[in-house]
């Protein structure tokens, strides 16, 4: 088995059982740095890549606050006990150290540019739509503080690309996102103004149905 191969099943032990932070993400993860990477064509260690992919979030199980230093603690042990090369390991923990959100830190290299822009692209379009609200099933958080959760995080990820074929899949993916909470406020509005005593006047929902 290779050093990626022996990763993964450490990893498929390791990684928390939380809805939208499992094992699912990572695979997912893992083949939007694999379409990035070949779009970018060449000048990419392919395998840092991918054992950095298959170890970003295991920290979560570890440490909630900052999984992404976890992770990178994590992996480096890791990798050190496999005999992995130094220097193939610095941009492994680079890679996973600057991939969060909310690290505040900006990748230094091809791999950790490309592992943010996977990580953000996943939690975009239809799949990014259904694990806001997994996580917003297992935490208690309703629809209103999901939405909010929508423009104070999901909408501000395509500005935070980094590559070029992260850019434009970011761009065609916030546009289901958009829609999707058009639709969701629209559904609400309109309840909310029914409820206020215009249900069945001309504006009502479901009026241009009938
Ligand atoms: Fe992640």
């Amino acid at each position: 088995m290779d050093v990626a191969g022996v990763v993964e099943a450490v990893a498929r032990m390791v990684m928390p059982r939380e809805p939208g932070h499992g094992w699912d993400h990572v695979e997912r993860v893992r083949a939007l740095s694999r379409i990035i990477a070949e779009e970018l064509g060449g000048g990419v260690d392919t395998e840092v890549l991918d054992i950095a992919a298959i170890l970003h979030d295991v920290g979560r199980a570890l440490s909630p606050e900052n999984h992404a230093e976890a992770s990178a603690r994590f992996a480096e042990r890791l990798l050190r006990a496999l005999g992995y090369p130094e220097d193939r390991i610095g941009r492994v923990v680079e890679a996973i150290r600057s991939h969060s959100f909310s690290s505040g830190r900006r990748p230094r290299s091809i791999e950790a540019a490309i592992l943010s822009d996977a990580d953000k692209l996943d939690a975009l379009g239809a799949v990014g739509i259904a694990r806001v609200f997994m996580y917003s099933g297992a935490h208690g958080r309703g629809i209103e503080e999901s939405i909010r959760h929508f423009y104070e995080k999901i909408l501000k990820l395509p500005s935070l690309m980094l590559t070029k074929p992260g850019r434009r899949m970011a761009e065609e993916r916030v546009r289901i996102v958009k829609l999707f909470l058009e639709e969701l406020e629209k559904e609400l509005r309109d309840l909310s103004r029914g409820s206020r005593g215009s249900l069945g006047g001309g504006d009502a929902p479901g009026a241009e149905a009938r």
